[in-house]
């Protein structure tokens, strides 16, 4: 056979094989096209015929930075049924990841917390809540076609309580012989100053976010919330949840408000009110820092328990509110600086709330930080202002070891570099967790209603999922939530951007 007539047959079988493939897989594909061409339909024609509702007319909603900033504005059916709108595929998303992680830990299943979120959250809300928290699942719907129900969306919006404080104490009233080892978080470092601590003499505040990376890779919202009643709040956030939850926001009044979680903490009064309805309506409703510890305490139920870190702009004055459930201490000074980094100082706190705690092994990482902001807060005494704080929290000094390393222990955590993990909140060696965003702003910015937030680790770093998950196979569970968390550039945000675009 001449190389010719060969090179002519071998052509022929790849013509015919391609053909033969084509006709095979045509109708296949046919059908496939044709189903993709309906949903896509259908979802067209919700998607026009609820842009149109009047609801939506003073929503707005864009993407900068890494962070989608929403403004929404109206009375509380109308806000949550913006939200579920709005950020419907990101609450899919973030349900999805954040309901996974709640069933694994706990080994309950979701109906488990459906029930709970029913008979036990649902009763104690206020009823402006309710509204916002039906108009969620509302707007959802209307946006996705989403099933999810009310329910689900109140367990969803109880994910830092329901199964790291209720959970532990209901094993313990059952008698779990094999309960799992759960642990309350410990979130974020924060810090306030004021007076002679900062470099004008008003208030500077910033928060750096610490979770697991699956829910922190999710947790870039802006929210600027213009409510019927009480104050405008501009606060950063997670889809689908009502509260910052992480937390870090300002009201039009004048309050400034962030927080670190008291690591170790133990407790629940199942006939409270749940701690993200309290946050929230503390941030819209407090215009000093007397009404905001007023309305964490009224119903405390001990979930999600912090070291609450607030600034009255209008005065100058700053607080710590340090909020257990069978202790609570309120310190405050026009002159001075808190820190948190997830310990409890109160001595009473202490003994009540969080007995295992240990303020003074200095090897762990709430203590090791809490050395480190005490060391960066004097040094700038006097100098600390947004762009300082900027860079506080992207520090990487680890003050147990004497030296700079990216691990548990330093203010930008990253937890996945270390081989000790954080026993303390039970996150094993190389726990895909730590620093996720970051927050600043001071009392001029406030003002305005201005912040400044960066998306991704404080430093700059990237963590990139699926190197980590090569190297970590036990966290093989992850893999379908865990993304890449890549670092954003700090951007400005300020209540009402872009708001006049829609009207
Ligand atoms: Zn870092």
């Amino acid at each position: 056979m001449s190389d010719v007539v060969r090179k002519v047959i071998a052509l022929s079988v790849i013509i015919i094989g391609a053909g033969l493939l084509w006709a095979v897989k045509t109708p296949q594909n046919e059908a496939e096209a044709a189903k993709n061409h309906t949903d896509a339909a259908i979802a067209e024609a919700r998607e026009r015929a609820t842009s149109d509702d009047p609801r939506l007319k003073t929503a707005h909603r864009e993407e900068r930075g890494g962070w989608i900033y929403v403004h929404l504005e109206g009375d509380p059916s109308t806000i949550g049924f913006q939200h579920g709108y709005e950020l419907g595929p990101e609450i899919e998303d973030a349900f999805a990841a954040v309901s996974a992680g709640m069933v694994h830990s706990t080994r309950r299943d979701w109906p488990f917390f459906r029930r709970v979120a029913r008979e036990m959250l649902w009763p104690k809300i206020d009823s402006e809540y309710q509204q916002e928290l039906q108009g969620i699942a509302q707007g959802l719907a209307a946006r996705t076609g989403s099933q999810l129900d009310v329910y689900d969306i109140v367990a969803f919006n109880a994910f830092e309580e329901v199964p790291d404080y209720y959970v532990p104490w209901l094993d313990k009233q059952e008698k779990l012989s094999n309960a799992p080892n759960l642990k309350s978080p410990g979130n974020c470092s924060a810090f306030v100053a004021t007076g002679s601590w900062t470099k004008d003499g008003q208030i500077v505040i910033a928060h750096n976010n610490w979770t697991s990376y699956v829910n922190g890779e999710r947790w870039r919202i802006i929210f600027d919330i213009e409510p019927a009643n009480g104050y405008r709040m501009l606060m950063d956030g997670f889809p689908g949840v009502i509260a910052s939850d992480d937390d870090f926001g300002i009201n039009s009044d004048g309050l400034m408000v962030t927080e670190t979680t008291i690591t170790q903490f133990e407790g629940w009064d199942p006939n409270g009110k749940p701690e993200f309805v309290r946050a929230r309506k503390a941030l819209q409703y407090a215009g000093s820092i007397d009404d905001y510890t007023r309305i964490m305490l009224e119903g405390n139920n001990g979930g999600y328990a912090n070291d609450w870190l607030l600034g009255d702009r209008k005065s100058g004055e700053i607080a710590q509110l340090e909020l257990g459930l069978k202790a609570y201490k309120l310190w405050r000074t026009k002159d001075g600086a808190f820190a948190g980094s997830n310990w409890a100082r109160d001595p009473k706190v202490i003994q009540l709330d969080t007995p295992e705690f240990e303020p003074n092994n200095l090897e762990t990482s709430p203590n090791a930080r809490r050395v480190r902001w005490e060391q960066l807060l004097n040094e700038n005494k006097g100098k600390i202002d947004v762009p300082l704080a900027q860079k506080m929290l992207a520090d990487h000094e680890d003050t147990f070891a004497k030296k700079t390393d990216a691990n548990e222990r330093v203010l930008c955590g990253h937890v996945d570099a270390s081989d000790r993990g954080v026993k303390e909140w039970a996150w094993s060696a190389n726990y895909p967790g730590g620093a996720v965003q970051g927050k600043a702003t001071d009392s001029a910015m406030a003002k305005e209603m201005k912040l400044v937030a960066r998306v991704g680790h404080p430093c700059g770093a990237d963590f990139e999922a699926k190197p980590f998950l090569a190297a970590h196979p036990e966290f093989a569970w992850q893999e379908p939530y865990l993304r890449d968390m890549k670092a954003g550039p700090w951007t400005r945000f300020a209540a009402g951007e872009n708001s006049t675009a829609k009207k």
